[in-house]
C-alpha cells in the first residue's frame, strides 16, 4: 500500500491462507481479502453435511439446517483467541429423516463470534467468483515457469538476506523472459530509453 500509495488493496489469496484472525486483521487494515473457504471438518470427513448446508440468519442469530429446523446458541468455548458458540437442537435431530447424512447423534454447528468477518468475504467472493481464476492466472505462472522451467525448485542459498538476494534475481530474470516474450527485444529497449 506504502509503494502504491494508495490507502485500500485487494488481496486474493488460496483457500490455504484460509485463516479468521488475518482476515480480521486485514479489514482493519484497509486490505480487502478474498480467500475460498475450504471444505473441511470432522462433519465433512465423515461424509455428513458440510457446514456450508447450513444457514445462518444474523437478526436472529439462529443457523437453518437442510432439514429447516432451527438450530439456537447452547454452548459457548474457546477456539484459540475466539469465542466459539456451538448451535444445536437437540430434539430435532432425535426425530429428523436426514440424521443418517448429518451426524451420528446430534448436530452442532459452530460459529466463532467474529465469524461476521468471512460472511462478508463469502458474500463478496459470491460477487467476484472470476476474481479467483485471475489470481490462478497470474501468480501460478510465474511460479509454475520459475519452478519446471527455469528450474528453481529449490534455494541455492541460505539464510533469508541470501535467498531474498537469490530470488529477487530470478523475479528479475522471469520479468525479462516475461517482457521479451511479450513486447520483443527491441520493445523492451525502446521501453527503457522512454
Ligand atoms: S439431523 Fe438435526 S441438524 Fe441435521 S438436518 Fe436433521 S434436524 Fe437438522
Amino acid at each position: 500500500m506504502e509503494t502504491l500509495e494508495v490507502e485500500r488493496i485487494e488481496a486474493v489469496a488460496y483457500r490455504g491462507y484460509f485463516k479468521i484472525e488475518d482476515i480480521e486483521v486485514c479489514e482493519k487494515a484497509g486490505i480487502t481479502a478474498y480467500v475460498p473457504k475450504p471444505i473441511r471438518g470432522p462433519a465433512v470427513a465423515q461424509g455428513f453435511f458440510s457446514k456450508e448446508d447450513f444457514r445462518y440468519d444474523l437478526e436472529k442469530d439462529v443457523y437453518l439446517c437442510p432439514g429447516e429446523h432451527v438450530l439456537s446458541p447452547r454452548h459457548f468455548g474457546k477456539s484459540r483467541d475466539n469465542v466459539k458458540i456451538d448451535y444445536v437442537n437437540r430434539d430435532a435431530c432425535k426425530a429428523c429423516h436426514l440424521r443418517e447424512r448429518c451426524t451420528k447423534s446430534f448436530r452442532r454447528v459452530s460459529r466463532l463470534e467474529n465469524e461476521a468477518v468471512l460472511d462478508r468475504m463469502a458474500a463478496r467472493l459470491a460477487d467476484r467468483p472470476d476474481i479467483l481464476d485471475r489470481r490462478r492466472e497470474s501468480v501460478e505462472h510465474p511460479f509454475g515457469t520459475i519452478k519446471q522451467w527455469m528450474g528453481q525448485g529449490t534455494f541455492l542459498m541460505r539464510r533469508l538476506d541470501n535467498v531474498r538476494g537469490e530470488f529477487s534475481l530470478t523475479a528479475l530474470a522471469y520479468n525479462i523472459k516475461r517482457a521479451i516474450t511479450l513486447i520483443g527485444v527491441p520493445g523492451l529497449i525502446a521501453a527503457l530509453q522512454a
